[in-house]
């Protein structure tokens, strides 16, 4: 008996910038693959002039969505129809779903820090100190302080990007806050639960980059979060290893804010082992 072949292939979408193997296509496809889905994840390189099109060849188009990431992530908004909670306080969408005639944005990279936080800690009433004040570190202290972190210690090594998050955070979320400017290493107070890096010290090519923090202060059963995804094993991950702290690296977030946009886009929900694995493979 013949086989029913399905030619329609739903399409969702990354702009940004071109790279050689994009890591985030690679781990969609893998769940898209896996899970028996006739669906693609292109990445297209889209000039800051040409985002106004680019949006509107995806209606045109019928893509189910697309992710954006620098230096799309504010600029889209304006091409949108609305936003999600975190979107709109975190004014920053990587995320855009079609839901019916309408593109809303989403923004998952907190929700999937977070996510990837909750099989190590219960959030709620936890004390939180985030290195860092970038796109990254916005979205993880807005996701922090929705899941109910009682307080939230900002250190940021540029005073004005520092006092602006902070004050964001004041006007948008409830959470007990503290900006300190980064001067020196930096000890973490007695009574923090989390420790967060999100700066991109460590990255590649600069993976052997040493993070400005006072090691001794990183206590066994603390939980330690880097976001840097490549290499996985950063030499943050590495020495709060090795002091007793409990590790999450910046792989874990990155899989998890993908399983939410696949949820967003095909009401499926992806197994993470195979986009791990498919990740895995892009950083060696
Ligand atoms: P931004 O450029 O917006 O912010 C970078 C941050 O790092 C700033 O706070 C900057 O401080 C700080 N920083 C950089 N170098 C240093 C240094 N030498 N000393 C002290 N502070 C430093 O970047 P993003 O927030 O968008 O991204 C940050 C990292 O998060 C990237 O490496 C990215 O790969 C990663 N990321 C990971 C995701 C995941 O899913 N795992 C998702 C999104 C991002 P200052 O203001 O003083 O310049």
């Amino acid at each position: 008996m013949a086989k029913k072949l399905n030619f329609k292939q739903e399409l969702t979408g990354c702009f940004g910038q071109p790279v050689a193997e994009n890591p985030t296509q690679a781990m969609i496809e893998a769940a898209y693959r896996h899970h028996g889905l006739a669906w693609r994840y292109l990445t297209m390189e889209v000039s800051p002039s040409d985002l106004g099109d680019a949006v509107r060849g995806v209606r045109a188009l019928g893509f189910q969505g697309f992710n954006c990431t620098i230096p799309h992530k504010v600029s889209v908004i304006q091409h949108l129809d609305g936003l999600g909670e975190s979107a709109s306080l975190m004014e920053a969408v990587n995320c855009v779903v079609r839901k019916g005639e309408k593109l809303i944005g989403e923004n998952t990279d907190g929700k999937g820090f977070v996510d990837s936080l909750k099989p190590l800690i219960s959030i709620p009433g936890k004390k939180v100190v985030v290195l860092g004040a970038g796109g990254a570190s916005r979205a993880i202290c807005v996701e922090l302080a929705l899941a109910g972190a009682s307080h939230i210690t900002l250190i940021n090594r540029s005073q004005s990007r520092g006092e602006t998050l902070a004050q964001l955070l004041r006007d948008r979320v409830k959470v007990g806050l503290t900006y300190q400017p980064w001067v020196g290493d930096y000890s973490v107070p007695e009574g923090t639960d989390i420790v967060v890096n999100a700066t991109s010290i460590g990255l590649y090519p600069d993976e052997n980059a040493r993070i400005p923090l006072n090691l001794a202060t990183l206590k066994p059963g603390m939980v330690v979060a880097d976001v840097i995804p490549n290499p996985p094993r950063t030499r943050l991950v590495r020495e709060a290893t090795a002091l007793g702290c409990l590790v999450i690296d910046g792989l874990g977030m990155l899989v998890n804010q993908g399983i939410i946009g696949i949820r967003h886009w095909t009401g499926i929900d992806p197994d993470p082992s195979v986009m791990r694995q498919a990740l895995e493979e892009v950083f060696g």
